[in-house]
């Protein structure tokens, strides 16, 4: 099996690359028929989801824009929890129909934040487009409209996600190994 090394961890092949290629190539065909006459704006949510986004565009036909934001966390005041806040969108999703381009969703508690916050900004439609999807390990009630691959609940790299910053040009996913 196709194995490496990223710092102390071992990693092995879980998804080769024309299986992701494929994946997103579908996601794109979805897109471009669900959205046609939308106009919409999609929001690459980085870093993770710099590689996902930009293939996936490769393939979005139809009439639209890309920005891009990062997630900046804070010690809320009230509360000890991390809090995400959005940087670094500087157009306005007001009466825009919003596609959020994310790498993974997890326990979904990032991708409610941030669709708390553009609902907030006034979109008058959001939709998500996640790379990965772990649905054993959802836990709040949010609306995926397209996930291109579902994995198991193990940690993952390559592709634009990272292991402490490493592993992002890697073509293919790879699943870390328990030694
Ligand atoms: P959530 O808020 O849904 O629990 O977590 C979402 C974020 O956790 C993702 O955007 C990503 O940064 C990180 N994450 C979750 N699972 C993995 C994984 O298997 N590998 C990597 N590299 N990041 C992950
Ligand atoms: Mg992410």
């Amino acid at each position: 099996m196709k194995t490496l090394q990223l710092k102390d961890r071992k990693f092995a092949l879980s998804i080769p690359e024309v299986q992701i290629q494929q994946a997103v190539k579908e996601v794109a065909e979805r897109i471009n028929r669900d959205l046609a006459d939308a106009d919409p704006l999609f929001i690459c949510v980085l870093n993770g989801a710099f590689m996902f986004a930009g293939d996936l565009m490769r393939h979005i036909n139809i009439n639209s824009q890309i920005t891009f934001v990062k997630l900046a966390s804070y010690e809320g005041l009230l509360t000890t929890g991390e809090v995400k806040e959005i940087i670094g969108l500087n157009e306005s999703v007001v009466d825009r129909n919003v596609v959020v381009i994310e790498d993974i969703v997890d326990t979904g508690i990032t991708m409610e934040r941030i669709l708390a916050s553009l609902k907030n900004k006034g979109a008058r439609s959001i939709r998500v487009a996640s790379f990965l999807q772990k649905p054993e390990a959802l836990q709040r009630d949010i609306r995926l409209d397209y996930v291109a691959i579902k994995i198991p609940n193990d940690f993952i790299v390559g592709y634009g996600l990272d292991y402490d910053g490493y592993g992002r040009n890697l073509r293919d996913i790879y699943t870390v190994v328990e030694e």
